[in-house]
């Protein structure tokens, strides 16, 4: 660190610019802005400066620099064009040990000025410490783009109800569970906006109320195929809020590794055919963590609810009267299918797609002749050991031997690997594949040629 952040408070202190143009002028705005007495030093000036001297905001020596005009400053920014002033400035500053910036010369200078995202009372500042200034803005443009407007509002908002909450809540768990409800409430944010303050007083009070809850609570989340780009906000927010999350083997490092570092991991690695924790004990795991009150997040590949056994753990808590909610996410089929371009559902090719298990427990059925119509796309998951039954089946049924095939391993991630194929290949395709898997029938595979943008394998 070459440089140590922090946020002075220059409210009614003395400070110096020395500078009348337009860089003085932006410095001198943001001075004000703080609150600064303010010298304004320089042979020539802007006519914005005479404005704020008449205005009686500031005060214009107009003169050579001078030594002396540094008695009781707190802080200096020289802002000249000439380098020759700037540097007297910075050196005069530094013998009297008084912080000094030097407008494009840092080397010069005591303190550098940060790129700022203003809702007040949030600030955020960037820097690169001189190195890429044109990086930090463009980072503080994206920041400025994610930071709503009202952002300092809620920020004031929260201020004026923190001893409510002192006093409502003893423990520091139930204070962050309350601050981040608020928070994350988006009609009271829309409400705090708008200034609609009968509504922020309801809303309000509502949450008061809903806070007293001491039980813990489930969310069921999806983490998508693999990419960790492909996590959702909302999801991002919700394993960052967790105290203790509940994963798959199919959840990678790199989405794990976006969780708060404090909160606990509970591993329930599941396999096709194989469970290293059978289902019913994981429904137990939630259900006794969130009786302890804690926030568990029971994060699963693809989408909770498709071939992810969602709805039998909500069963569970909804028994116990534990509250839930479930926030989606991206399945594998849509994951590989638009990381391996083929688009599922092109009009000339295909109607419809059906989201197959291809891992039929106690040989149950599938509607094979319905399979192995025209105009759709077939997407089996958990199909790899099924390959040979899933190809005689559908070629039994009717469906076209030389019907393309593609084979989708870990899709969306780094290590994806596509095999493309006929129907009648099927088996030889699926022999040295990996989980895990999918395997896509149907014309729109074809596709694949034109449309893959991705990888080459
Ligand atoms: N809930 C998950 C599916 C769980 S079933 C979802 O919505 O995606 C597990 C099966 O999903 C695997 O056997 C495999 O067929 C498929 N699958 C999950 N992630 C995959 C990936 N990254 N690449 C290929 N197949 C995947």
């Amino acid at each position: 660190m070459d440089y140590f952040p922090l946020f002075c408070k220059l409210e009614g202190r003395d400070c110096l610019l020395i500078g009348g143009g337009e860089i003085a002028e932006r410095k001198a705005r943001l001075l004000l802005e703080a609150g600064a007495k303010l010298t304004v030093n320089a042979l020539k000036f802007n006519p914005q400066f005479i404005c704020w001297q008449e205005q009686k905001q500031i005060v214009l020596v107009q003169s050579e620099f001078k030594t002396q005009l540094l008695d009781n400053k707190w802080l200096v920014i020289a802002a000249t064009d000439c380098a020759k002033t700037n540097q007297e400035v910075s050196i005069a500053a530094e013998n009297r040990r008084i912080f000094c910036n030097v407008v494009d010369s840092p080397k010069n200078a005591s303190f550098i000025m940060p790129s700022i995202i203003d809702r007040s009372p949030i600030m955020v500042a960037v820097s690169s410490t001189g190195h890429a200034p044109v990086l930090a803005r463009l980072l503080r443009e994206k920041l400025e783009a994610m930071l709503p407007q009202h952002l300092g509002k809620l920020a004031n908002y929260a201020g004026y109800l923190r001893n409510k909450v002192k006093q409502t809540y003893k423990t520091l768990t139930e204070r962050r569970r309350f601050w981040e409800k608020l928070f994350m409430h988006d009609r009271l944010a829309q409400a705090i906006a708008n200034n609609n303050s009968e509504q922020v007083e309801t809303l309000t009070n509502e949450l008061f109320n809903l806070s007293l809850d001491h039980r813990g609570e489930v969310v069921l989340v999806g983490a998508g195929p693999g990419d960790a780009g492909l996590l959702t906000l909302k999801g991002l927010q919700q394993i960052q809020q967790a105290d203790i999350i509940v994963y798959d083997r199919l959840v990678s490092d790199e989405i794990m590794n976006l969780a708060r570092r404090d909160a606990q991991r509970i591993f329930v690695g599941k396999r096709a055919g194989y469970h290293c924790v059978p289902q019913e004990q994981i429904n137990q795991i939630l259900l006794e963590q969130a009786k302890k009150g804690q926030r568990v997040v029971r994060l699963k590949g693809g989408d909770p609810f498709i071939f992810g056994r969602g709805g039998e753990e909500l069963e569970t808590l909804h028994n116990a009267d534990i509250p839930f909610s479930v926030v989606p996410g991206i399945t594998a089929a849509s994951g590989c299918s638009a990381y391996s371009g083929i688009p599922l559902t092109h009009r000339d090719y295909a109607h419809s797609v059906r989201l197959i298990t291809g891992h039929l427990k106690d040989g149950s059925h599938l509607d094979w002749q319905s399979l192995a119509a025209e105009k759709q796309t077939l997407v089996f998951y958990m199909g790899l050991s099924q390959a040979e039954n899933i190809s005689q089946q559908l070629i039994k049924h009717g469906m076209d031997i030389n019907t393309p095939v593609a084979i989708v391993e870990q899709g969306t991630s780094t290590q994806q690997k596509v095999t493309t194929g006929l129907l009648g290949d099927l088996v030889k395709l699926a022999q040295y594949a990996c989980s895990p898997s999918l395997i896509i029938v149907g014309p729109v595979v074809a596709l694949r040629e034109k449309l893959n943008w991705f990888s080459e394998h």
